[in-house]
């Protein structure tokens, strides 16, 4: 069984003061939950870079990993500005997001760039939650599954089959961002289904049942227990809500009942 991952990604929110707020909130929501279930769900928070070092030293001793929202390609070097994977995985990250609809946007990342970053991210140990997802046009288009197919075959080039089984891909339909707009769960774990067969056919049916695929998509806890028991969601991938200590925490707890189940 694949176990779910439900990760906040904080997006360009929280300086360092603020951060330790809302770790000290998330600790407190979050860690009685932890310790009364057995049920496997992996937490993480993905604040910005400045904030990384604080979140690290707060966490050590509760279940919450922490990951970046972005890093170079590039080993080291005259790239003013950039992180690498190494510095990440030196200060306790083990997990980073590429390819964010946002930097696709506004930064012009392309399938290309974001396969060399998830080959930089796996070289170091760092887990790469790859984003794709569709466009409000693309979706009106009946494009979508052709969209994803060239976006998975695009961040996941030349890459070995145990190279995937170490991906995260989130399922993230641009239109659904931050606007209040959800997929239906049926509409989210179809794409989810697609995703999972093509990269059997990519790769190999054991690479795919092992695969983790998050859905994003302003997800929150009215919504998260029926998208997380779909049958091809593995957790999610949660902007808005993951500020709000105690809508992740129910966003958890929602994904530790689905787990049981
Ligand atoms: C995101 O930015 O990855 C995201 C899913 O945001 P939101 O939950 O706010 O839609």
């Amino acid at each position: 069984m694949r176990k779910k991952l439900i990760a906040g990604n904080w997006k360009m929110n929280k300086d360092i003061h603020e951060t330790a707020t809302l770790v000290e909130q998330l600790k407190n929501s979050i860690t009685p939950t932890i310790q009364n279930s057995n049920t496997p769900v992996d937490i993480l928070i993905c604040p910005p870079f400045t904030s990384l070092v604080i979140a690290k030293m707060m966490i050590k001793e509760v279940p919450l990993k922490l990951g970046a929202q972005n890093m170079s390609q590039h080993e080291e070097g005259a790239y003013t500005g950039e992180v690498s994977a190494k510095m990440l995985k030196s200060i306790g990250c083990d997990y980073v997001i590429l390819g964010h609809s946002e930097r696709r946007q506004y930064f012009k990342e392309t399938n290309e760039l974001i396969n060399a970053k998830s080959k930089q991210a796996l070289k170091h140990g760092l887990t790469p939650i790859i984003c794709v997802g569709e466009t409000l046009e693309e979706r009106e288009a009946g494009v979508t599954e052709d969209i994803i197919k060239t976006q998975v075959k695009g961040v996941l080039s030349e890459m070995t089959s145990d190279e995937v089984a170490k991906c995260v891909i989130a399922y993230e339909p641009v239109w659904a961002i931050g606007t209040g707009k959800t997929a239906t769960p049926e509409q989210a774990n179809q794409v989810h289904q697609f995703i999972r067969k093509l990269v059997g056919q990519l790769y190999s049916w054991t690479v795919a049942e092992k695969l983790i695929i998050q859905y994003g998509g302003s997800m929150n806890d009215k919504n998260a227990a029926e998208l997380l028991s779909q049958s091809d969601i593995d957790g999610g991938l949660i902007g808005g809500a993951s500020l709000k200590a105690d809508a992740f925490a129910a966003i958890v707890l929602a994904g530790m009942e689905v787990a049981k189940e």
